[in-house]
């Protein structure tokens, strides 16, 4: 690990004029970055895949609001400090919010869960083994060096999203609920100031610049996430296929939440992890349910669609059939879930 600056922010305006003032113009997203519960930050940082000069600490910021759970008739309120594991053992989330629970409880392990924060795991970066290991050529960590994953050893990587320059997963589950729920999330500290945007225009595609993961802007600090409430809130769930039970990224994973009225649905929200560049909504197939009669074949018919697109590499094309079963799976199960 490279020797870095560290510094503890107290106030929220302060770690964002903190990040840009140390920022070097020419190298603004490595030069400083935010820590908060470090557990992807100090991973990549012992990698030397990250090498800030400086570390600006946010675990120490004077708004108690980033720690807390705020729930409203309209929906819930995440501070972007809070832990993953306050957010899972939150009641209300255990009692109305099953799709966020399940994409909680079934990431990392509870002692990773501890410490990281809700913010930290939204921006969490690949598990591609090549960005990891820094002797590979790597387009996302080294910009035009190459891809080494297009062909290589790629059973992990994306079959939805890819490009040329980059198939490297999105590797969070927290994110699916997110997407699947229509979350937003407020920034402060950019150019413009304050601004709330869609969670799902956070994330960009990997393009020609896989090197640039998402929309902030340097010094933008993460503060909430809103999740809106609505009448597919209960009926959802997220099923998670890995290589091990426990303790494991997805291979495929989808979060389903249903509106249904006598069997027929009539809003319907699906996202996919483990299978594509960014967290991914799945509209094609949300569009095949809506107004249909939901049972197997017509479950069948949207996993079929949501999969239309896929680009598939020498040794990730598994991903599709069990990508299918894993979404039929997750509608039945929802299906029968008793309001
Ligand atoms: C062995 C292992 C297994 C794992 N398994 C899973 C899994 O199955 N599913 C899953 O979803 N995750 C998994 N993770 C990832 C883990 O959940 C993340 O490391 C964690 O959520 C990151 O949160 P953090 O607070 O520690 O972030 P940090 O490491 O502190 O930060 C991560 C990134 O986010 C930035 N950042 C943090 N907070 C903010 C903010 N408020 N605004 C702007 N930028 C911010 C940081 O600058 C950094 O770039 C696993 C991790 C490990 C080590
Ligand atoms: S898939 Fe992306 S992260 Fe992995 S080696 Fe290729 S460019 Fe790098």
């Amino acid at each position: 690990m490279e020797i870095f600056n560290y510094q503890r922010a107290a106030d929220p305006q302060v770690a964002t004029q903190l990040i840009r003032s140390h920022a070097h113009a020419s190298d603004l997203q490595s030069a400083a970055q935010y820590i908060a519960g470090g557990t992807n930050m100090t991973d990549y940082m012992t990698l030397e895949v990250l090498r800030p000069k400086w570390l600006i600490d946010i675990n120490h910021l004077s708004d108690a609001r980033l720690k807390q759970i705020e729930h409203t008739d309209r929906g819930i309120r995440f501070g972007a400090l809070v832990k993953m594991s306050e957010a899972e053992d939150d009641p209300i989330v255990q009692s109305q919010y099953p799709l966020i629970r399940d994409t909680l409880v079934t990431a990392a392990s509870r002692q990773i869960r501890n410490m990281a924060t809700l913010g930290g795991n939204i921006l969490q970066r690949t598990r591609c083994e090549y960005f990891r290991e820094t002797s590979w050529p790597c387009n996302k960590r080294n910009p035009n060096s190459g891809c080494s994953a297009l062909a290589g050893i790629n059973r992990q990587h994306a079959i939805l999203g890819v490009s040329n320059h980059c198939i490297a997963t999105y590797a969070g589950d927290f994110a699916q609920a997110l997407i699947a729920l229509d979350a937003t999330i407020e920034i402060i500290g950019g150019a413009n100031g304050a601004r709330h945007i869609p969670f799902a225009n956070l994330h960009t595609l990997p393009g020609t610049t896989p090197h640039i993961e998402n929309s902030l802007q340097p010094g933008e600090l993460i503060t909430f996430i809103n999740v809106p409430a609505g009448p597919w809130m209960r009926r959802a769930c997220y099923i998670k296929v890995r290589d091990r039970r426990s303790y494991q990224f997805a291979i495929t994973s989808a979060a389903v939440a249903l509106h249904m009225e006598n069997n027929v649905v009539h809003d319907c929200r699906i996202a996919l992890g483990g299978v594509a560049t960014i967290p991914w909504r799945a509209q094609a197939a949300e569009k095949i349910l809506k107004g249909k009669v939901l049972d197997e074949r017509s479950a069948t018919l949207a996993a079929d669609a949501a999969f239309e697109n896929a680009i598939t590499g020498e040794y990730n094309a598994f991903k599709v059939p069990i990508g299918k079963q894993t979404i039929v799976r997750a509608l039945l199960e929802v299906q029968r879930i008793k309001i």
